[in-house]
């Protein structure tokens, strides 16, 4: 679990495939958030990683269920870690059906003055070809770098580093499960090496948001062709301060969604539009000053979301001013 080397790391799990069990080598069915962080940091002891690694467990579920519950003791425990004089960087272990979120909020509200790493793994740890010892290898190589530092939350999957912004999960099977747009991946890494070459998103070192317990409700509209404005308004009630839209395309949807979301808008409903597509870029467009309406640029819907979450939460409601944090952080 330790070795001689003086760096030392703190990992923060919180279950997912990483920590999965199949109970057979061949199986396609598993369970993730399985296997605790003791018996975890025990498994990868025999590496040579050359790190001291500390373990805590924060939770162990399947990403699905990952939210402000798990968030809260999650940050706290980072920001513990930022605190220790010893502590050299943090490694969170996450299932990667929710990782993009978790790292974007993450890189939002956390000084980036430690590297931290999510990490995630595509098989369960008792598969064949459990990509999860590889991965956390990489990542104790990533936290290890004081390079890391300064580049805000970073992702390690399949031999790649990715920053937070531009991480999503493209695909649901395979190891090579993640890509990163605008930009791809940020750096290269093996067990054994370490290479940048794309400059940090980050400008500065402070966290860009404080941390809140409190999110307010944001919900994601899925456009599609013959979405009507009645089954919009079913999804948005009382609490809801915010509406993404995953529009068609750059942003688009049926005329008759557009009126219902500008009456929204107008009565100070935060409106975003972002892209359903994969590598979706949505710009401004005329209309949007007198809908209200914000675009999303490059963040997807689910990323949209938190920022969008996070600037409500600080009081930022007009759209004018929430459009500038998402044209810049
Ligand atoms: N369902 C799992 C999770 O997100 C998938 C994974 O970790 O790969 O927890």
């Amino acid at each position: 679990m330790t070795s001689t080397n003086s760096t030392r790391l703190t990992v923060l799990a919180t279950g997912g495939t990483i920590a999965g069990i199949a109970g057979s080598a061949i199986a396609k069915d598993y369970r993730a958030g399985e296997i605790g962080i003791d018996d975890y940091l025990e498994k990868v002891g025999g590496l040579g990683l050359g790190a001291e690694l500390s373990g805590r467990q924060i939770a162990n579920i399947d990403s699905a269920d990952m939210g402000p519950g798990v968030w809260n003791p999650l940050h706290a425990a980072i920001a513990e870690a930022m605190a220790d004089d010893g502590c050299r960087g943090i490694i969170v272990t996450h299932g990667t059906d929710t990782l993009e979120e978790t790292a974007f909020l993450l890189d939002l509200t956390l000084a980036a003055d430690k590297p931290v790493v999510v990490v995630g793994a595509m098989r369960p740890a008792d598969a064949v070809g459990y990509d999860g010892l590889r991965n956390f290898a990489n990542a104790v190589r990533v936290a290890s770098d004081p390079d890391a530092a300064g580049r805000g939350v970073l992702v390690v999957m399949g031999d790649r580093v990715f920053a937070a912004r531009d991480v999503r999960k493209v695909r649901t099977r395979g190891t090579e499960a993640f890509r990163g747009f605008p930009r791809e991946s940020i750096g290269l890494v093996t067990p054994a090496s370490l290479e940048w070459f794309g400059a940090p998103w980050r400008q500065g070192r402070a966290a860009a948001f404080r941390w809140t317990t409190d999110l307010p409700e944001v919900v994601i509209v899925y456009a599609h062709a013959g979405l009507d404005a009645a089954s919009v308004r079913r999804q948005i009630g009382d609490a809801t301060r915010g509406i993404v839209v995953a529009g068609l395309g750059e942003g688009n949807m049926p005329e008759a969604v557009r009126t219902a979301l500008v009456e929204q808008a107008r009565n100070g409903v935060a409106v975003v539009r972002a892209s359903r597509t994969d590598e979706g870029l949505v710009d401004r467009e005329p209309e949007d000053r007198d809908n209200g309406f914000i675009a999303a640029r490059a963040l997807n819907p689910q990323k949209a979301r938190v920022l969008l979450q996070l600037l409500l939460a600080d009081g930022i409601s007009d759209p004018a001013a929430i459009q500038q944090k998402f044209d810049r952080r």
